[in-house]
């Protein structure tokens, strides 16, 4: 009688701790509510595992932009995305056919690329020839996911865009037109490697525009980032993670005074915002290096509102639209009630000459430019939106741009996780970066790696380009080259591929806040046109052309979970470093001594209500 008590007590126990341990999940938490990190989410989540996912903004979405309506590629050039939206049921439509293909704004007149070739065949001819020689540069590339694969290649990196431009001896226009296109794209030609430009046109070599542009998302990206957010159990927003501490026994996160535990951890957040979190142990050199160097292009957006379209109706200015002076790259948006709205999008040096200046100084900058062409603009004004990634804290920049050099250094870093934090972002997809895409494809990689570092896996550290590729420096290989890689690169002449890599000039902001003579002439431009040509109002508070704009609109995509966020077990231990792996080297200054971990709060947020993205009108 006694013996079957106790057994019939062990099976009880052992019914319990086997119950416990299937209610034990395993727990992540993601950092960034951006596309990156709410893939990740989803997909940990998905597999079973307890994910906490931690914004520091009161909404999510990460860098959405203002469009209304996003364009976006077919399921050739973006599988992923449209996996996504199929999955959630996000309809999209399909793109009207004149906005597949980029237009051209030239000192006012719009043309298409079919008219730019009866009506310009210089500059038509000329672009020609730019993306004869950029395919011929990707072709040279093999494997885009290994763009420094022999020293001739490798010594691309060392060049900047702007050196293998001026070898072209382009005419005025289409220098300005390709300039501007470039630093939309990427970055300001002078601050972009030359082997990254490559590496990108082997991407996307052989994809057409119009797969790039094959329909329209009505709502944009943030329209995506609900659809994620709706699946999600977990989420806390406005929590700006300050420091993570990793030990034997997992991760621990800290917002403020308020501690997370977790198994393992995604880190979804751009480079810049990461520098400011402290990491214990530290990062080692090359990860700070990475930090700190690597480059960011920028991307500004303004949205300006028109009480009706102020442009030749005949242009229907809509897709991509590059201007050669000061209007950047801009498209026309489906206006949502009524009137008729523009999107400029400042980029590059132009945008980084701007950082000295209020949104609505920016804005005026623009609008006297756009009046000088469209007299009606001033009258028709009705307000505007902007959005300034550059400056955004928790940004930095539009998206990466691997700058001269960087691809030596830093190639593929963010890819292999560190202890038990696997990264996400744009910036770590080799292949797409600065792409929904690319986050997304980020977001199911660090997922997976989470999932096999759980399994036991352990990844290699990362080797840099610079010590793996063969020796050889753009000197020693343009020396080297007689009649070969780099004459054909350069159209026979390889005379000045072995200058050293030309740094970009700093951008001086006092310069731009002097509003020197000739510095708005120059601005919008940059060197690309002749001042005398310049805009002809020249300071920017003394023509204000337009009525006072209404206050920048809230961010789009507010999205708070209506559950309270639970929040990850608290451990009561203090962390320690990582006991069963060896530390990385300790480069960062050690964290102040964690505060015991408190149990954090599961406070319910209130709910807010998802701003809802109109539809919009087909053009
Ligand atoms: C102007 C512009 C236009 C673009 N146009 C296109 C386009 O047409 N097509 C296209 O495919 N892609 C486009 N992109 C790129 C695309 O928007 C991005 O690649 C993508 O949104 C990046 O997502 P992410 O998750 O990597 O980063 P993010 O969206 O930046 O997400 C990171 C998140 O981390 C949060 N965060 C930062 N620090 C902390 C912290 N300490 N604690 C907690 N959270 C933190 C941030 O608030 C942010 O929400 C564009 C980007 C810009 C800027």
């Amino acid at each position: 009688m006694a013996a079957a008590w106790v057994r019939l007590c062990a099976i009880v126990l052992i019914g319990v701790s086997s119950a416990g341990a299937l209610a034990k999940d395993k727990t992540a938490i993601v950092v960034g509510g951006g596309l990156a990190g709410l893939t990740a989410a989803y997909e940990l989540q998905s597999k079973g595992w307890q994910v906490t996912l931690l914004e520091a903004k009161a909404g999510m979405g990460g860098r959405s932009g203002l469009a209304t309506s996003e364009w976006i590629g077919n399921n050739k050039t973006q599988p992923v995305l449209n996996q996504y939206l199929e999955q959630f049921k996000v309809s999209t439509l399909p793109a009207p056919e004149f906005v597949r293909t980029p237009g051209y704004l030239i000192d006012g007149e719009y043309f298409s690329a079919a008219d730019l070739a009866t009506k310009q065949p210089a500059t038509a001819d000329a672009l020609k020839r730019y993306e004869k020689t950029l395919d011929d540069l990707a072709r040279s590339i093999e494997d885009p996911l290994n763009p420094a694969a022999n020293s001739t290649l490798f010594a691309l990196d060392q060049m900047n865009v702007s050196t293998w431009l001026d070898k072209l001896q382009l005419p005025a226009t289409a220098r300005q037109l390709i300039n501007q296109q470039i630093r939309t794209r990427y970055d300001e030609p002078s601050r972009l490697s030359l082997l990254y430009f490559a590496q990108q046109g082997r991407v996307y070599r052989n994809v057409s525009d119009r797969d790039l542009r094959a329909a329209r998302l009505p709502g944009g990206s943030p329209v995506l980032a609900q659809a994620f957010v709706k699946q999600l159990k977990t989420i806390k927003t406005s929590s700006p993670v300050t420091a993570i501490v990793q030990d034997k026994d997992g991760v621990t996160v800290k917002v403020g005074a308020v501690g997370y535990q977790a198994d393992y951890l995604v880190m979804a957040v751009p480079l810049r915002a990461l520098a400011k979190i402290q990491m214990t142990p530290g990062l080692d050199n090359q990860h700070l290096a990475a930090l700190k160097g690597t480059n960011y292009g920028w991307r500004d957006q303004l949205m300006l509102k028109f009480k009706n379209p102020v442009w030749e109706s005949r242009a229907r200015m809509s897709g991509e639209i590059f201007s050669n002076t000061g209007l950047g790259m801009l498209w026309i948006e489906p206006a949502l009630k009524g009137g008729a709205n523009v999107v400029i999008n400042l980029s590059g040096d132009n945008a980084r000459l701007l950082q000295a200046f209020g949104d609505k100084q920016m804005v005026d900058q623009v609008l006297i430019r756009l009046h000088a062409f469209y007299p009606q603009a001033r009258g028709a004004f009705t307000g505007y939106e902007v959005r300034r990634y550059s400056t955004d804290a928790g940004m930095g920049g539009a998206y990466l741009a691997f700058g001269p050099g960087q691809i030596s250094k830093y190639w593929r870093l963010w890819e292999r996780p560190v202890q038990r934090i696997a990264f996400a972002g744009e910036h770590t997809d080799a292949l797409y970066p600065g792409t929904l895409e690319g986050a997304l494809r980020s977001g199911q990689r660090a997922a997976s790696q989470v999932q096999d570092l759980a399994a036991g896996k352990s990844f290699d550290p990362v080797k840099s380009v610079a010590a793996t590729a063969a020796a050889g420096t753009a000197a020693a290989v343009a020396a080297k080259d007689k009649g070969g890689f780099f004459s054909n690169l350069f159209g026979g002449a390889s005379d000045k591929a072995e200058k050293a890599p030309a740094k970009p000039e700093p951008v001086k902001v006092e310069e731009a806040k002097q509003d020197k003579p000739g510095f708005f002439s120059r601005l919008f431009g940059g060197a690309d046109k002749p001042e005398a040509k310049a805009a002809p109002i020249a300071k920017a508070e003394a023509v204000v052309p337009a009525p006072a704009p209404a206050a920048p609109a809230p961010a789009p995509a507010v999205v708070a979970k209506e559950e309270p966020a639970k929040a990850a077990p608290a451990k009561a231990a203090p962390a320690k470093p990582a006991a069963h792996k060896p530390a990385a080297k300790q480069a960062q200054k050690p964290a102040a001594k964690p505060e015991p971990v408190k149990k954090a709060t599961a406070k319910a947020e209130p709910a807010k209500k998802a701003v809802v993205n109109s539809q919009a009108k087909a053009d």
